[in-house]
Parts: C-alpha cells; sequence; structure tokens
C-alpha cells in the first residue's frame, strides 16, 4: 500500500532513495538543505517541502538520510512535537551513543523509532545486493516492511536501537580493512614497478581465497580454540607481517595500514599464543 513519505536528505544516497521510492509508487515529499538538490525529484514527481515542519506534516513517514547525526539534531531541532505518531527511519551513520540520544528523544515525542544502517552504495538501491540493517521499533519496522522492501532487502536485528549502527560499523569495518589491505599490497607492488592493473591478478583471486578462511576463523572465536589443528601459527606469521611493516618502510610506503596488526600480533606473541592460529588476534584486540 502506497504511504506518504517525507525523505530528508538528497545527497547521493538520499536521492537513490527518493527515486526508488518514487517509482515503486509512493507519494514522496523531500526536503534538502540545498533545495537545488531536489529539483531532478520534483521533476520524476516528488513534492518539494520549503521547510522540514512542512515535509514533516504532509508525511506518515519520515526517512533521515544525512551526513552524520549533528546533521540529524540540526535538522530535528525544531519540529520535536510534530513527530507524534509519525514513524522515522534514521538512515544515517553514526554511534551507538548518538543513535540511543536520538531514538530516545524522538520516542519521547511520541515518535516510531527504527534506526537502519544501509549496505549498498546509491546505484545499489533497488537491486537485489543491497541491503539495509534496521534495529528499534517492531512496529515500525512492520508499517514499513514494504517501503524498505523497495531498497532491497532488509534485516530486522532487535529492538534494541543500537544493534544496527553497530552491526554496520562492524561491515564497514571489515570493509575498510579489505581496501585498505589492498591498497598498501598495491602501494608495496607499486613500489616495485608493478601498476594496479598489472597487480590486480594476482591480488583479486588471493583475497577471494583468503575469503574462504571465514567460517574456520568464526568457529574458532566462538569456541575461544585458537590453538586446535593449527595450519599457519602466529609466530610463523608475524615474520611476514615484520617483514611487511620493514619492506614498506625501506621502500617508501607508510606502514601506517600494517602498524596495528603488527603491535596486536607481538601482544600475542608475548602473551605465549604463538602457536595459534592468527583467528586469535581477536583476543587481543578485546584486551585479552
Ligand atoms: P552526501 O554527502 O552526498 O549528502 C549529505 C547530505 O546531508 C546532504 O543532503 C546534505 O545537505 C546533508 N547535510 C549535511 N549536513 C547537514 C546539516 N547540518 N543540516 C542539514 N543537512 C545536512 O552523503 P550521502 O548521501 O552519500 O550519505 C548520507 C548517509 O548515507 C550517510 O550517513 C552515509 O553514511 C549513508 N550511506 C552512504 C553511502 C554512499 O555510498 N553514498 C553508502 C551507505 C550509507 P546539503 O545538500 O545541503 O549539503
Amino acid at each position: 500500500m502506497s504511504k506518504s513519505i517525507a525523505i530528508i536528505g538528497l545527497g547521493a544516497m538520499g536521492t537513490a532513495l527518493a527515486k526508488t521510492l518514487i517509482d515503486a509508487g509512493n507519494t514522496a515529499t523531500v526536503w534538502n538543505r540545498t533545495s537545488a538538490r531536489a529539483d531532478a525529484l520534483v521533476a520524476r514527481g516528488a513534492r518539494r517541502a520549503a521547510t522540514v515542519t512542512e515535509a514533516i506534516a504532509a508525511s506518515d513517514i519520515l526517512i533521515l538520510c544525512l551526513t552524520d547525526y549533528a546533521a540529524v539534531e540540526t535538522t530535528l531541532a525544531d519540529v520535536g512535537p510534530m513527530l507524534a505518531g509519525k514513524t522515522v527511519i534514521n538512515l544515517t551513520n553514526g554511534r551507538p551513543d548518538e543513535v540511543r540520544a536520538v531514538a530516545a528523544r524522538l520516542e519521547a515525542y511520541g515518535a516510531r523509532y527504527l534506526d537502519g544502517g544501509i549496505m549498498a552504495t546509491p546505484p545499489m538501491i533497488g537491486t537485489p545486493d543491497a541491503f539495509i540493517l534496521c534495529s528499534g521499533s517492531a512496529d515500525a519496522f512492520e508499517k514499513t516492511r514494504e517501503q524498505l522492501a523497495a531498497f532491497g532487502q532488509s534485516h530486522y536485528l532487535g529492538e534494541d536501537p543500537v544493534l544496527a549502527a553497530v552491526s554496520d560499523l562492524a561491515l564497514l569495518s571489515a570493509m575498510y580493512g579489505l581496501f585498505g589491505g589492498y591498497l598498501h599490497a598495491t602501494a608495496l607492488a607499486g613500489s616495485v614497478g608493478f601498476t594496479a592493473k598489472q597487480f590486480l591478478p594476482l591480488v583479486e583471486p588471493w583475497l577471494a581465497a583468503m575469503m574462504t578462511a571465514l567460517p574456520d576463523y568464526a568457529e574458532r572465536i566462538d569456541s575461544g580454540d585458537h590453538g586446535r589443528d593449527v595450519m599457519s601459527n602466529l609466530s610463523m606469521q608475524s615474520v611476514a607481517i615484520t617483514n611487511i611493516v620493514a619492506a614498506s618502510r625501506s621502500l617508501g610506503i607508510d606502514p601506517a595500514f600494517m602498524e596495528p596488526i603488527e603491535r596486536l600480533a607481538k601482544k600475542r606473541l608475548a602473551a605465549g599464543f604463538g602457536g595459534d592460529e592468527a583467528s586469535g588476534l581477536i583476543e587481543a584486540m578485546r584486551g585479552k
């Protein structure tokens, strides 16, 4: 069933969300601090709101997609009482403390609050590859299932509003680890003359092959047993890790990406876990 929806924030992501909702037949009212960014959406059928107040008044569901929670606070500063009975879906990247504060404030005004993390780039929105993590009001999730489904798959993680934000940050951490590792590797290979395109046929299948280790790592992490059936012990791996850092320096590459891994490996070795798999680095991350 089509519902009236306000989309607040029309950057790259907010625009993709708004387009998808309009194309799915929803009535969309759009607002952006820089009004001109709404032009293309208005041409597509959206209503332009002159103010946030106007956008909220016209809608049952409010979708926020802004740079950060400071922008969310600024944007909603004067509209609290208008939110009574509305469903607010906040798809802005944030930290758990920020999520709790905004959730508590909006719920105190009588809003149903759903926090979300978008695991997709703007062109992926509306494709089966996009997924959205949600947590907070179960009622809000049920009421907006159809709208969320237009964006991609949606996963409801539970009533605690911070679950989606922390899971989002965790997945992004995995992504930055991958990209950071790739960039460091490409810089290192580049220091002896390989272009990124020449290096790609080596690094891409290598990363894909290493991904297959994750189920075994997950098993070890959950059991806390990093010492059974070890194939690549940390003492052996730490030689390579230290060599990567030293070689990077000597070849003029900043080893900043690898230094924390070296630090964690040394901590784990000093604690006597050199015979374990490298999955045990998680214990050092956890402060053990
Ligand atoms: P953009 O930089 O393209 O847009 C930022 C938006 O926030 C603009 O609408 C901007 O308004 C608005 N904004 C910033 N500060 C304020 C403020 N103080 N008051 C009012 N509005 C403000 O970012 P994206 O659209 O790409 O990202 C938006 C959210 O989506 C982020 O939380 C991001 O983490 C998330 N996301 C983005 C992805 C991506 O690949 N782009 C992927 C997954 C999630 P104005 O136009 O006036 O500057």
